[in-house]
């Protein structure tokens, strides 16, 4: 009989934009199944004890060098990679500037290789190494007003694909974990910025089948289920956290 208690002790996470949120709660569940856990993030804010916060901005290299050398140095191992710093960001093609399509696609993609390329020689080192993309449902299905976003999204689940075939040979497990809406300050900055803020929440929860926006813990939930030693066998795959909104037709 196995048991998920503690299925984490010994090992090290780094989650990026780990400070708040998603990124925040999925920090929060590692650690408390047995992970020491570093949150890399712009934000200078504390995190909650035993979390430890290292400053990095994943859209620059040098940073997330020197945050992911930091880790390493404390530590001296980083077995479990959760990519998760993104933005959303709302509007047709005919809607945002092409320097706002080049900056969203190097936070919510490219950061990704940044990063997973400066953590690859320590997880090669790993016995039970991982990394979890975030993903969003808008990968799979069309969503008003989201055109870069989801192109974003998309362009996650592709890469989370073929980094699990690049490294399955290594035992390195890529996989995603993609929630509908969430509720947290991007869905609440998102809502803000629309002409009716409670009527477009109303609509959000509506649009998943469970008729409300989804806990970050349980998108941390499967985050953790992914990244377990206890999910070995798991690779390639994108997990849905949704309220059924990819799987149902009410
Ligand atoms: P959030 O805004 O609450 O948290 C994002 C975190 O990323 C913040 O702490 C922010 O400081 C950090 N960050 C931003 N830019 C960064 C950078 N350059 N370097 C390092 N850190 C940076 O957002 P969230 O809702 O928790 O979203 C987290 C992830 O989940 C994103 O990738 C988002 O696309 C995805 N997601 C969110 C939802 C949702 O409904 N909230 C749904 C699907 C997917």
């Amino acid at each position: 009989m196995i048991s998920s208690s503690g299925d984490f002790d010994g090992l090290v996470a780094v989650v990026t934009g780990g400070a708040s949120g998603i990124g925040l709660g999925a920090a929060q569940m590692l650690s408390s199944r047995g992970a020491r856990v570093v949150c890399l993030d712009v934000k200078r804010d504390d995190v909650p004890e035993p979390l430890t916060r290292v400053h990095c901005d994943v859209t620059r290299t040098e940073s997330v060098a020197e945050a992911i050398a930091e880790v390493t140095a404390r530590f001296g191992q980083l077995d479990v990679l959760v990519n998760n710093a993104g933005a959303g960001v709302q509007g047709t093609i005919e809607d945002n500037t092409e320097a706002e399509w080049l900056r969203v696609f190097d936070l919510n993609v490219v950061s990704m290789m940044r990063v997973s390329r400066a953590a690859l020689p320590y997880l090669r080192r790993s016995t039970f190494p991982a990394v979890v993309n975030m993903c969003s449902i808008s990968a799979g299905a069309g969503i008003r007003r989201r055109a870069l976003y989801s192109a974003t999204k998309g362009a996650v689940l592709a890469l989370t694909r073929a980094m699990a075939m690049d490294y399955v040979s290594e035992h390195i497990r890529v996989n995603c974990v993609s929630p509908g809406s969430v509720d947290t300050a991007l869905v609440r900055e998102l809502l803000a910025q629309t002409a009716d803020p409670v009527a477009e929440r109303a609509a959000f929860e509506a649009r998943q089948p469970l008729g409300r926006l989804v806990t970050v813990d349980e998108v941390a939930f499967a985050v953790a289920y992914l990244a377990s030693p206890l999910s070995g066998a798991t690779t390639g795959t994108c997990l849905a956290v949704d309220g059924g909104f990819s799987g149902l037709r009410p």
